[in-house]
């Protein structure tokens, strides 16, 4: 592309330090998976695009990956069109997941291209969602994000853990939704063992009350070892993959 060039990489430079990068972070998913006496082939990496241009995206697909990430509305929606014109021949669409705090009034926007919706952590965007969905002519499948932080800080979006499956029930129990599980990112500057094995409590719980919602998504670039330990089926990777944000997205965008 025009301003990858300018920033001095040629796409065949960038194909060939994204193949690198996911080399090493299919390892990491391998080991972690081999010393945790799972079958490495039941996660599913995730690769996080935010800030990355499409082209990224579309080479990361090429290199196999069949799902990718965003987390805010504007970008995902326009990079996600963008990607697919860019797509390899022969290189299926990839599944769209939105990780990111969502509005209200961004659900129809996000139902139009996500595949599946990863943040749900507030029984208003359920119905939202599912309008959304509905309008689009699409079921998507949905996860409920757990907060893992203390009970009284002022930390990240997730439904408290306790909470998790009324949540849960009423996102089952919409028209255009599909509970599949739970989602968290571990708390800032804590340890992510003791908070990656809450999540695998909470998890239970709700697959004892939906069986079908058995995905874990949990893990990024800094601990993904410790979440698949816990019990994650799902990775998200960015950093790990495309290279610290804030060096090249500044000169791409
Ligand atoms: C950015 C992001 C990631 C990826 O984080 P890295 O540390 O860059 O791997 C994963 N999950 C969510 C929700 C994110 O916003």
């Amino acid at each position: 592309m025009a301003d990858r060039l300018s920033s001095g990489v040629t796409d065949a430079e960038r194909t060939a330090e994204l193949r690198a990068n996911l080399a090493e972070v299919r390892a990491r998913i391998d080991a972690a998976a081999t010393a945790a006496g799972r079958d490495p082939a039941e996660i599913t990496l995730i690769a996080i695009t935010k800030t990355f241009p499409a082209s990224d995206a579309a080479a990361m697909a090429g290199l196999g990956v069949t799902d990718l990430g965003e987390n805010r509305d504007q970008e995902a929606g326009r990079k996600a069109a963008e990607t697919s014109a860019l797509l390899p021949p022969g290189v299926a669409a990839p599944r769209w997941h939105f990780v990111g705090q969502l509005q209200r009034n961004k659900a129809r926007s996000v139902a139009a291209y996500a595949d599946v919706v990863q943040s749900v952590d507030r029984p208003a965007l359920v119905d939202a969602l599912a309008a959304g969905a509905r309008r689009a002519g699409r079921e998507l499948d949905v996860l409920v994000q757990v907060s893992l932080d203390p009970p009284d800080s002022a930390g990240r979006a997730g439904v408290p853990p306790d909470d998790v499956v009324a949540v849960g029930d009423l996102v089952e129990a919409a028209d255009g939704l599909r509970l599949a599980g739970v989602m968290a990112v571990a708390p800032l500057g804590g340890e992510p063992d003791p908070a990656f094995a809450r999540l695998a409590e909470v998890a239970d719980r709700l697959r004892a009350a939906h069986p079908g919602a058995g995905v874990i998504s949990a893990g990024m670039s800094g601990d993904l070892e410790s979440a698949i330990a816990h019990g994650a089926s799902w990775v998200r990777v960015g950093t790990a993959l495309f290279g610290r944000r804030g060096l090249l997205s500044d000169h791409v965008r």
